[in-house]
């Protein structure tokens, strides 16, 4: 069977201009495991889209071979509005310049507006109990009606995603080593996965308090659950935002290896058939995101770091020192401490910053006090 490509228009912000989103679709829609997986909702994210290009390739290859068993639908070039977003000559993609903030925050709820729909239809059988959520979801969805470009940005992917069994968002960090975001509920069972990509950190949040892609799909199954009781009903949707390292880890070389990871693990998912190769050893342990410590300057200054990325540090380690040039030398340097022992995750590329702005992520094991406010995310 040929890779079904179509084209779908977003709403025109501007007479005269419409943007259109590129879907790649395998196997047969409907059959399942249904895998979805966008690239670059963050549209200044780049790793994702060279690791679309190449997973295309070895489904492409794999549709020939008639090997696609479930369905699977690629977004490769998931954020049109933010790929398109240049200021003097910058690209901007993390946030809409139309007013509509931050492109991976405040996603569509999927869980209060189906318990209507859902609650006298739910019985004793749990897959008759994930038919009838997913519909719901779909069924809503249908309804929504886009008021502008981002909104029928935002309802197009969600349309596509609302009934998958595995949801993949490709993003990155700033400079990172590889890492991802999960739900505990979908812990262990993403652990191959996890293996597959290599990751350095598995990070876990039952809600990360920002509304974003991932948790759309993946948290109404728990909350459902803990509606619903006597209703037995499973963590359907495995939903991840996959940190594919830092922005400039852009090679053929290591996105042709993503690409194959993630496809043994459609391969472990039953989407595709085949024999991959048994996972790699485990790179870390999941922890949970409030023992990650998003570590905030105080000061505006020159970032000078003390800690390379992957190394191990210890609560209290200065991590950076933050330089005000204009004050003499002795009083120009601001210390920065980490409140978590672990591995150094994240650095910030631009070696300048204002009060507030995180200059490094370490991955704790212990829950901080200071991440006990509910919204765990950077911004
Ligand atoms: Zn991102």
């Amino acid at each position: 069977m040929p890779v079904r490509s179509e084209r779908l228009p977003l709403l025109p912000a501007s007479p005269g201009s419409t943007r259109h989103l590129t879907v790649h679709r395998f196997g047969n829609q409907g059959a399942r495991p249904k895998v979805y997986i966008q690239a670059a909702l963050h549209a200044d994210e780049t790793p994702g889209l060279l690791v679309a290009h190449h997973l295309y390739s070895l489904l492409e290859e794999a549709e020939r071979r008639g090997d696609i068993q479930g369905e699977v639908v690629l977004v490769p070039y998931a954020n049109p509005i933010g790929l398109a977003q240049f200021t003097n000559g910058e690209h901007m993609g993390r946030y809409e310049q139309g007013g509509g903030g931050n492109f991976n925050r405040d996603w569509p709820d999927l869980y209060e507006p189906i318990i209507e729909a859902v609650k006298d239809r739910l019985s004793e059988d749990e897959a008759g109990n994930v038919a009838v959520i997913r519909h719901a979801m779909i069924e809503y969805l249908a309804t929504q009606e886009a008021r502008s470009e981002l909104q029928s940005l935002r309802l197009a992917l969600a349309r596509m995603a609302a009934d998958a069994d595995v949801v993949l968002d490709l993003h990155c960090d700033d400079q990172a080593l590889m890492h991802i975001y999960l739900i505990p509920a979908n812990w262990p069972q993403a652990a191959e996965l996890t293996a597959d990509l290599g990751c350095r950190a598995v990070l876990l949040a039952e809600d990360s308090g920002g509304g974003s892609f991932d948790e759309t799909f993946s948290t109404p199954w728990t909350r459902l659950a803990q509606r619903f009781p006597d209703a037995p009903i499973p963590a359907a949707c495995l939903a991840a935002t996959v940190e594919l390292r830092g922005r400039a880890d852009v090679e053929d070389a290591t996105a042709r290896a993503d690409a194959q990871g993630l496809f043994h693990s459609l391969q472990r998912f039953g989407a595709v058939a085949g024999d991959p190769p048994p996972p790699p050893a485990a790179l870390c342990e999941a922890t949970r995101l409030d023992a990650t410590d998003t570590v905030r300057s105080p000061v505006a200054g020159v970032i000078a770091y003390n800690v390379e990325l992957g190394q191990e540090v210890k609560a209290g380690d200065v991590i950076a020192w933050v330089v005000d040039p204009t004050q003499p030398p002795d009083s120009a340097r601001t210390a920065v401490t980490t409140e978590a022992s672990g591995p150094v995750l994240t650095l910030r590329a631009q070696r300048y910053l204002r009060p507030g702005m995180v200059l490094a992520k370490v991955v704790g094991k212990e829950p901080l006090p200071s991440r006990q406010g509910g919204y765990l995310l950077e911004d």
